[in-house]
């Protein structure tokens, strides 16, 4: 069987992490190294490795994670003064861990990108 990621351990309560949000297809946690003052990564339950494999059919599924972020920033107190939303894609983006997340990331005043 095809090692789990990070994620799929935190998900199935193998690795401890407070699950922040959860529906029938994403959770979210803090970030375990935060780069903001708020960053909490949204993360489809099912392992898609990088955002090269997705298709079509993901569509909503990606859709859903900012919609998702858009509320958990609401929801922390951070969509008036602003966030920022990413997806690390492989080595040069420094991607370390191949299960797709989106990162939210703000509370701060942030450095220019
Ligand atoms: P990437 O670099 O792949 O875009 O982001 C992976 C993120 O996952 C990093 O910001 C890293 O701090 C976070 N991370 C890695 N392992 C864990 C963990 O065990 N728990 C939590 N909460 N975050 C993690």
């Amino acid at each position: 069987m095809e090692q789990k990621s990070v994620f799929e351990l935190i998900l199935s309560g193998e690795l401890d992490s407070e699950i922040i949000y959860e529906d029938d297809e994403i959770f979210a946690i803090n970030d375990i190294n935060p780069v903001a003052k708020v960053h909490i990564l949204i993360i489809p339950k099912r392992k898609i490795e990088t955002i090269n494999d997705t298709s079509l059919e993901d569509q909503n599924l990606l859709g859903k994670m900012i919609l998702v972020a858009k509320d958990l920033a609401k929801k922390h107190n951070i969509n008036q003064s602003g966030y920022r939303l990413l997806f690390n894609t492989n080595s040069d983006a420094m991607q370390t861990v191949f299960h797709i997340h989106l990162h939210l990331i703000g509370g701060e005043k942030l450095k220019n990108i």
